[in-house]
């Protein structure tokens, strides 16, 4: 009966372990139960999940770096980046699907 209690404690902490680092605490909880110990150990050592990058970003026209879909100046060159341009980019990356926006 113990063991029942210590698999489902490392279901639990593993889940907790694997939630501070943005991980599936449900998916964590299941590899803690079915592998106990082990399961806890891998939580310990997984990489953090990485925020993925969800900013709208485009092309510099002018040196090709990525930069803010809103940017008014390039990051990289500094090359000022007229309203007009934003507006085209915008809609580029929007498709037209989700409306365009005015310019000005
Ligand atoms: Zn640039």
């Amino acid at each position: 009966m113990e063991i029942l209690i210590i698999w489902l404690f490392f279901g639990i902490i593993s889940a907790v372990v694997a939630s501070t680092k943005g991980r599936s605490a449900f998916g964590w909880f299941v590899i803690g139960i079915l592998f106990g110990p082990l399961g806890f150990i891998l939580a310990l050592v997984i990489q953090e999940k990485k925020v993925v990058q969800s900013e709208p970003m485009r092309k510099c026209p002018y040196c090709a770096e990525l930069i803010k879909l809103e940017a008014l100046k390039c990051h990289y060159c500094g090359t000022e980046l007229s309203e007009e341009d934003i507006t085209k980019a915008y809609n580029d990356y929007f498709g037209g699907i989700i409306g365009k926006r005015k310019a000005g």
